[in-house]
């Protein structure tokens, strides 16, 4: 059971009797709470359902300024890395500075620090936040800092005001994404925790949704230590992906090379927590 205002979130657990099994199983968010307290006792635990009863519905510009991101055209020699629970972009110091977001609920500006991904065991679960109760097979976070009020992401990542991360839900479907095809196809470049590639030259705008209609809430990071320190930005329309750029993922491993116990990363999303009372925005373009 998750979260103390009277909420209940429980995360099931599948057994895959295959070769390989779900990280999720020994060090999944069931067993958070014992190292982190906060995954149970914290007031604003992402992630979230999104419904027609928890959100506030912007349909002008009188409540939140227009959301501002930017991301140069091309990057190229973007480092991506097996994290051991996925698979990680980060992006280099030297083009840190050149990315912002800012305006929609942010006051202040952001840079992009990296993006990464969560999916689930097939395309029937794996985002995190879900909308009325409903998953999309993945989502994808694009994390950044603020860069008025501290000097790294290190720096900010604890502290509220903190972070700001741009969640963007992927569907799967019948066409294969060519912008995401840059990811999926050097993901068997890095099979091992702590193996890392180049990707090719990416734009971030192409993975990015055409329309920008987002909900917003204040949260935390998904993944321990679950710092309380994230503004939300979830754009409602998702990306759409082939199924097999998502099998993509799911052939990943958990362990290093040297592992006598291989594990892969089936699924790695955290299920919704308890809102809270918390206040929920969404910001609606057309
Ligand atoms: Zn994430």
């Amino acid at each position: 059971m998750y979260g103390n205002c009277g909420s209940v979130s429980y995360f099931c657990i599948n057994f895959e009797l295959i070769d390989s099994i779900s990280i999720y199983f020994s060090t999944g968010p069931i067993t958070w709470a014992k190292k982190y307290p906060i995954a149970a006792t914290g007031q604003r635990q992402s992630p979230i359902d999104f419904n027609g009863e928890n959100c506030t519905v912007c349909k002008d510009s009188s409540v939140f300024k227009p959301l501002e991101a930017k991301y140069p055209l091309v990057i190229n020699q973007l480092k991506m890395v097996n994290s051991g629970n996925g698979w990680r972009v980060d992006i280099p110091s030297d083009y840190v500075n050149d990315t912002f977001l800012k305006g929609g609920p942010l006051q202040h500006k952001y840079r992009l620090e990296q993006f990464h991904c969560h999916w689930g065991k097939n395309c029937e679960s794996g985002s995190e936040h879900t909308v009325n109760g409903k998953y999309y097979a993945a989502e994808l976070h694009f994390v950044h800092w603020n860069c008025d009020l501290f000097n790294n992401f290190k720096e900010a990542a604890k502290e509220d005001k903190g972070l700001a991360v741009l969640g963007v839900f992927l569907e799967s479907s019948e066409i294969k994404h060519e912008e995401f095809e840059k990811i999926t196809s050097m993901l068997k470049e890095i099979p091992y925790k702590g193996d890392e590639t180049f990707i090719p030259r990416i734009s971030i705008d192409n993975i990015l949704p055409k329309n920008r209609s987002y909900w917003t809430y204040e949260g935390s990071l998904t993944t321990p230590p679950l710092y309380e320190s994230v503004s939300w930005i979830v754009f409602k329309e998702p990306i759409r992906v082939h199924e097999t750029q998502i099998d993509e993922f799911r052939k990943l491993f958990h362990t290093s090379k040297e592992s006598k116990e291989p594990l892969k990363v089936i699924e790695n999303y955290r299920p919704v927590q308890p809102l809270c009372g918390r206040s929920v925005a969404f910001v609606e373009y057309a």
